[in-house]
């Protein structure tokens, strides 16, 4: 039996988040600046690369899967990837493989990521107003996202709404956007801004919508029952009473889900991040490339970079300074 992934503080490894590609056909205003550079492709892990990083970690105990980016599905030949990770939702080692997407691309690909055993999907939308949709993505388009959501229906798989909360844009669509999911059988869950990347974070701070505000005015309207369900990550969830649907409160600027965190990311060029909040990580690659499938180099680096997984981490709006802001962006590290 391989030992399982054990942090320092007791809390088991069990959910990694993966970064496919830092590329997107979006350009969300709070997360790329229009013209983005983006890595030399030799950087990203290669498929079989990406395949061998997350089997190696499945092994060591991880049991729920989610892949990023970027935009996943911008990033060729993503299904092979997927297929080949179905065997460890067949083999019983992997309870969920899911990713978070912007939806573009979803009437493409709903069919084959159901094949390969995706049941949920997280779809990031912020408006139902078309005009409002393209200000904030730039380059998208409300009409192609929809037919992603409808494709991913009709095959059958659960869909949740994320949406950054936004002072000035989508306050006034609070409502709106709970009924229209829960009209669909759609979950929601609302993020705070983070204060990623190096642009606009001035401009971040003004759109800064606390959460708790957005819960409040919520009762107002509905009555919310707290739901004890926790993912290990920095959600809480309450459920509204009068739709029955189950809505979700990211607040990654609060202290409060530290210490059930159970998760770590790896982005597409295999740097281990071992808080979302701290800067702290590991090299997966040098090892992964230097070592064949069941050699021990990538688990040993894996686990003393688990050893390194700080107790909680550092963002701070409240004192209007910057010093928590992170240098990267979300797209690279996987949001
Ligand atoms: N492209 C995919 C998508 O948009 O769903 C996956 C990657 S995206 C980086 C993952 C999530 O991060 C999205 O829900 C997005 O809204 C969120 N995000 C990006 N920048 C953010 C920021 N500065 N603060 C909070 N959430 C952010
Ligand atoms: Fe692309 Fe997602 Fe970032 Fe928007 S949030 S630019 S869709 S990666």
């Amino acid at each position: 039996m391989t030992a399982p992934l054990i942090d320092p503080f007791q809390r088991a490894v069990t959910y990694l988040r993966v970064s496919v590609t830092d590329r997107c056909d979006f350009r969300c205003v709070y997360c790329m600046s229009e013209n983005m550079t983006f890595l030399p492709k030799k950087e990203l892990l290669t498929l079989e690369e990406l395949d061998r990083m997350c089997s190696t970690f499945i092994r060591l105990g991880v049991r729920k899967l989610r892949i990023t980016g970027g935009e996943p599905l911008v990033r060729r030949g993503i299904m092979t990837f997927f297929d080949g990770m179905k065997r460890h939702l067949d083999s019983g080692d992997l309870d969920e493989l899911t990713l978070t997407t912007n939806g573009s691309q979803l009437h493409k690909f709903a069919g084959d990521l159901w094949k390969a055993g995706v049941r949920r999907v997280n779809i990031s939308l912020d408006t139902i107003d078309p005009d409002k949709f393209a200000e904030i993505t730039r380059w998208g388009r409300l009409e192609q996202v929809l037919r992603g959501i409808d494709a991913a229906q009709e095959v059958g798989m659960r869909v949740k709404i994320n949406a950054v909360a936004l002072k000035g844009f989508n306050e006034d669509e609070l409502f709106t956007l709970a009924e229209w999911c829960a009209s669909r059988d759609m979950d929601m869950t609302w993020i705070e801004v983070m204060p990623m990347g190096d642009l606009g974070n001035e401009d971040r701070l003004d759109q800064y919508w606390s959460l708790k505000d957005l819960r409040a005015r919520l009762a107002e309207r509905y009555t919310l029952t707290d739901l004890a369900e926790r993912s290990g990550g920095p959600a809480r969830y309450v459920r509204l009473e009068e739709t029955g649907q189950k809505i979700g409160f990211i607040t990654p600027l609060t202290h409060n889900f530290c210490e059930s965190c159970n998760r770590v990311r790896l982005t597409c060029t295999g740097q281990l991040y071992m808080c979302l909040g701290q800067e702290d990580m590991a090299d997966l690659r040098a090892p992964l490339r230097a070592s064949a499938e069941g050699e021990g180099q990538l688990e040993e680096a894996i686990r003393a970079a688990i050893n390194l997984k700080p107790k909680g981490h550092d963002f701070d709006y409240s004192r209007q300074r910057t010093d928590g802001q992170m240098s990267r962006h979300m797209s690279h590290t996987g949001g």
